[in-house]
């Protein structure tokens, strides 16, 4: 009877004192922010001097999340003159980053983007360019080894 508990103590703990040198996966998110992957398709920075507001972006997306409003500046050309994403249709596809042709809208590494009021789901990026987010190397090619060492791959 002893050996039989004994065995399954001895084998119990060889199981516990291989686990508690492990690396610790537990994350002490909020306290502690997450590695959130070079790639992460969060939010959204909008660069509005460099949009030529061509629309392509509204023509690829597929859940029409994007508002763009333009008009024409003093040389008769199209700028933009509102630009909105409403996360709440957003399938982070990521169509837009990849067609924009002067490379003006980018995703960021935010990640905490749940709200209790729908129309705080509207990212109004004309009024607020977000441009101090950390960006999302989403749609730039990516070292592998930059990604190894991240442990995406
Ligand atoms: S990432 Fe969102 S906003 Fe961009 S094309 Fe896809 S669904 Fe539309
Ligand atoms: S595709 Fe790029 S340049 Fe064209 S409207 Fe969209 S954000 Fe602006």
């Amino acid at each position: 009877m002893f050996s039989f508990w004994g065995k399954g103590l001895l084998k119990g703990l060889s199981v516990t004192g291989k686990v508690i040198f492990r690396k610790n996966l537990t994350e002490e998110y909020p306290l502690v922010k997450p590695n959130i992957p070079s790639q992460w398709r969060g939010g959204f920075a909008y660069e509005k001097d460099k949009c030529i507001a061509c629309g392509i972006c509204v023509l690829e997306c597929p859940n029409d999340a994007i508002l763009l409003v333009k008009e024409k500046d003093e040389n008769n050309k199209n700028v933009p003159k509102e630009y909105k994403i409403n996360l709440g249709y957003c399938l982070s596809c990521g169509l837009c980053v990849e067609s924009c042709p002067v490379n003006c809208i980018h995703f960021t590494k935010e990640f905490e983007s749940a709200t209790y009021l729908k129309k705080e789901s509207v990212l109004d990026l004309f009024n607020n360019q977000n441009l101090e987010a950390e960006r999302s190397t989403y749609g730039k090619p990516v070292e592998k080894k930059e990604e190894k060492e991240e442990g995406i791959l």
